[in-house]
């Protein structure tokens, strides 16, 4: 390779620097890692190339077998893996070696703690690929020829990871990409046959071309005294060239059957397709034949990726087609709720010149989307059963996608709801939630409905007002606390034949639950209190509807009720942060005539401490919903005027 006049050195953008510094400090523990990650580009690259190839086969320039060469120098101490796959031009090396193209990366910068071990773990969901090289080498020089350009189009590129990198043209007779990694003084083992050999046995296996060393010379075996009779004639060997294994088994593996894929390739090849660092969940791979033939592998992360919610971040499945790789980020096979899972899918079917917009309408796609949604429901389901604990793992991670579910398929809204888990007034605290089949099950006879309440946070939700009565007679209410609950709500209407009620709304019925003795005792309140409320009302008439006797409340003095088919409270401070202006909506006063301090308002005789009274009784009331008061100040004020007047 000749060195060409070209030469420049370049800063790294901020943040890969950023970057390359965390991942040299947190992923030492796990150094052998960057090897998978640069098989796994290489392997990539070939996929690239035999997909491009698909439209132009002069392409593969007469050297058409696919492979990745390892190699390793002890007395340099280099190793070097190569590749015959796509390349990349001056311009692919710049973007994609010296900057971070995903989108977020700032935002996930930000998240980091500078906890080291925490860090690692971050560091892994969001992928590092090409840069883990620098984990072990202290200088990483990469050759790269684009497929189908000239030799003499060749880049070189260099850089001891920290600030910069330089590159120039050079020459380089072969297509693709090799990477030489210069080793740390400390890193020299890897300069070493059995090691790497057994990091890619350990690690790349699944790598559907093969990863080819240098064939170990056996050691020559001793002379042996030739009994043979006559002389036996001495032969100069001439020179062998070089002699090459393969090393991983080099085929597909979710061409593979079941039963000879173990769980640790399984794993590994999850890594591989997902650039997550974790182990995979759970995963399902099936092979279906019929109308339709394809072969699925789909993987259930154990974590969540730090741009789940990011509106561009990459999602689908990778699309092969008769074991051609055909695209990444197919999204037309599965839903967006189910935009976590990762996988692979291989279809016999399709054209293997299929694009996005010809996926988008081929009616056999969305037969293959629904069977792989229920196939992912299933699995989920399946978990859930076998081991609560780890789904509840999962719950946590991913459950707040789940509930984009009901809204968005229809079809599976009650398959969806099955695996839903909330937070329930049955357990003492937030983290051991309740399936609703689970809450159907506890059910009392009379019961009709599924009760839950709506709050900003776990603590409101379970202090709510609102639940007193429900506690009184031991019904179970869910305790929803998610931003999207309210939204979720309004699409799931039901489960199982059986409506949901969200219990701070509308006038409470709880049907059969009160017996005709509590229906006579609550007409009779109503009636003795009718002049209390009324006056009331005349206080409070700028701020509620109406003034209302509870049956709902046994501690409380008041709770505020909304019209049944008004906007809930956490729905509005959603739309309102959204910027959305909403209409003013006045909510009901539900009081409690038993409570002491209604009690005492009744008796009062001053229409002006009356007024305050109810005022205050009304501000917390909002106050303990989570709301937040329209004036704070007066409130203080005329609480801090009754407390005086208290002790006076
Ligand atoms: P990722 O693989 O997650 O995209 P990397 O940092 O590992 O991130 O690589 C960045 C990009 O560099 C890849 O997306 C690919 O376009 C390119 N690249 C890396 N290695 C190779 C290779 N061996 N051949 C061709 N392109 C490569």
């Amino acid at each position: 390779m000749t060195v060409e006049a070209t030469k420049e050195t370049r800063g790294f953008e901020t943040e890969a620097k950023q970057l390359l510094h965390l991942m040299i400090h947190s992923l030492y523990s796990n150094k052998e890692i960057f090897l998978r990650e640069l098989i796994s580009n290489a392997s990539d690259a070939a996929d690239k190339l035999r997909f491009e190839a698909l439209h132009n086969g002069e392409l593969y320039e007469n050297d058409p077998e696919l492979k990745i060469t390892v190699e390793f120098d002890k007395e340099a101490k280099t190793v070097t893996i190569s590749d015959n796959g796509i390349g990349m031009n001056r311009d692919e090396v710049i973007e994609n070696l010296g900057t971070i193209a995903k989108s977020g990366t700032s935002q996930f910068l930000s998240t980091l703690s500078g906890d080291q071990k925490k860090d690692s773990q971050l560091i892994g969901q969001f992928g590092v690929g090409f840069y883990s090289s620098f984990i072990v080498a202290e200088r990483v020089e990469v050759f790269s020829r684009r497929a189908g350009a000239p030799a003499s189009e060749g880049v070189h590129w260099e850089s001891q990871g920290e600030a910069d990198y330089s590159i120039e043209s050079v020459d380089k007779e072969s297509r693709g990409t090799t990477v030489v990694l210069h080793l740390q003084a400390e890193q020299e083992e890897f300069a070493d046959g059995y090691r790497l050999r057994s990091v890619i046995k350990k690690y790349s296996d699944h790598i559907s071309i093969p990863v080819v060393m240098l064939k170990d010379e056996p050691p020559a075996p001793p002379a042996a005294e030739s009994e043979a009779e006559g002389d036996a004639e001495k032969t100069e060997e001439a020179p062998k060239a070089p002699e090459f294994e393969s090393i991983n088994s080099a085929t597909a593996l979710w061409t593979r059957s079941r039963s000879d894929v173990s769980d640790e390739e399984y794993k590994e090849f999850y890594k591989h397709i997902s650039h997550d660092f974790a182990e995979p969940m759970k995963w399902s791979h099936n092979r279906v034949e019929g109308k339709l033939d394809y072969t699925s592998l789909l993987f259930i992360p154990s974590k969540a990726p730090f741009d789940l919610y990011n509106r561009d971040t990459s999602r689908g499945l990778k699309l092969y087609i008769q074991r051609t790789y055909i695209m990444d980020d197919a999204e037309q096979f599965l839903p967006m709720y189910l935009r976590f899972i990762k996988g692979v899918i291989d279809s016999n079917d399709l054209s293997l010149n299929v694009s996005r917009e010809i996926l988008q309408k081929d009616p056999n796609i969305d037969s293959i989307r629904s069977a792989l949604t229920k196939r992912v429901l299933d699995t989920l389901d399946k978990l859930a059963k076998k081991d609560g604990d780890a789904y509840l793992g999962f719950w946590k991670e991913f459950g707040e996608v789940m509930k984009e579910g009901p809204a968005e398929d229809f079809s599976n809204k009650e398959k969806i709801a099955g695996l839903f888990r909330f937070a329930s007034t049955q357990e003492a605290t937030d983290e051991q939630k309740q399936s609703l089949d689970g809450y159907l099950e506890r059910m009392k006879d009379e019961q009709e409905k599924i009760f839950y309440v709506v709050a900003d946070n776990y603590n409101t939700a379970k202090s709510s007002p609102h639940l007193e009565v429900f506690r009184k007679k031991g019904i179970e209410v869910l305790l929803l606390s998610d931003r999207v609950d309210e939204w979720l709500m309004g699409h799931l209407t039901e489960y199982k034949g059986k409506s949901f009620q969200d219990v701070s709304k509308g006038e409470l019925d709880l049907g059969k639950l009160d017996t005709e003795e509590e229906k006579k005792e609550q007409e009779k309140v109503e009636e003795e209190f009718k002049d209390f409320a009324e006056r009331m009302k005349e206080s409070l008439k700028d701020d509620v509807a109406e003034v209302r006797i509870t049956h709902r409340l046994t501690d409380s003095p008041a709770c505020l009720v909304i019209a049944a088919d008004d906007m809930g409270a956490q729905m509005r401070r959603l739309m309102e942060q959204a910027g959305q202006a909403m209409p003013e909506t006045m909510p009901t006063i539900e009081i409690n005539p038993n409570h002491p301090l209604l009690q005492k308002m009744d008796q009062e005789q001053d229409e002006d401490r009356f007024s305050d009274l109810a005022k205050v009784v009304f501000d917390q009331a909002s106050l303990a919903e989570g709301g937040s008061l329209k004036d704070p100040a007066a409130y203080v004020h005329r609480l801090n005027k009754l407390l005086l007047e208290l002790s006076s």
